[in-house]
């Protein structure tokens, strides 16, 4: 063959294949990384690959450990879930708690009602009825932004637990959001992707301006 094949392509490092091999490298990375991990950003190819299911590949006592450093993880960004592929980690496993304190128009609302920690393996969800909901979410991983995603006020949950027992849970309102991210994250898919973009807004921005319980304003000012 006589043409070579050249070219910037052959400078890039090749796209890991997130197999089980790489999963349990991702995994005693940041068992014995001896500090939190980093969360991963928007364009780590991670994050746009459906995630390993989980069958066992990891031993009991070091998923409780992953679980807590998740935890942990997730509490000190802080945030109300997180994905393991947001630390590197290709499989279908993602933590998820809201207990922090909001005002009460915020809590009405958005319909946020405290949630528990848990954890939860496989997901699946399906929406419950017909009825939607619009607010601004961001994503630990897309630091620095939000954006209004409108999804399913309500949804049926079905998921192994950490002793992989399936259970089957109804989540509305902004638990069913956080579920809903959540779940995403292990199929390869960002906030970003069911947004209405044209409500994207910086940090600041979105302080200054539509830090509102609900989005009339920024439609308005927006013009979504
Ligand atoms: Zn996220």
């Amino acid at each position: 063959m006589a043409w070579h094949n050249g070219g910037v392509n052959n400078l890039l490092p090749p796209t890991p294949m997130f197999d089980d091999a790489y999963l349990t490298q991702a995994v005693a990375a940041v068992l014995d990384g001896g500090a939190l991990p980093a969360i991963v950003q928007a364009g780590h190819p991670v994050l746009r690959t459906r995630a390993l299911p989980f069958t066992g590949q990891i031993d009991e006592a070091d998923l409780a450990r992953l679980i807590a450093i998740m935890a942990d993880t997730m509490r000190t960004a802080p945030g109300v879930g997180l994905a393991a592929p947001q630390i590197g980690i290709p499989l279908q496993l993602a933590v998820l708690e809201d207990l922090f304190e909001v005002s009460p128009e915020n809590a009405a609302a958005r319909h946020r009602e405290p949630l528990e920690f848990f954890a939860m393996f496989n997901p699946r969800y399906t929406p419950v009825g017909t009825e939607t909901a619009a607010h601004y979410e961001g994503c630990l991983s897309m630091s620095g932004w939000q954006a209004v995603v409108e999804r399913p006020a309500a949804v049926e949950l079905a998921y192994d637990d950490e002793h992989g027992t399936a259970r089957t849970r109804r989540f509305t309102g902004w638990q069913a959001r956080i579920v809903q991210h959540e779940s995403d994250h292990l199929a390869g898919t960002l906030y970003i992707d069911k947004a209405i973009t044209r409500s994207l807004a910086s940090s600041a921005e979105y302080s200054e301006h539509w830090a509102h319980p609900d989005i009339a304003a920024a439609r308005a000012g927006l013009g979504f």
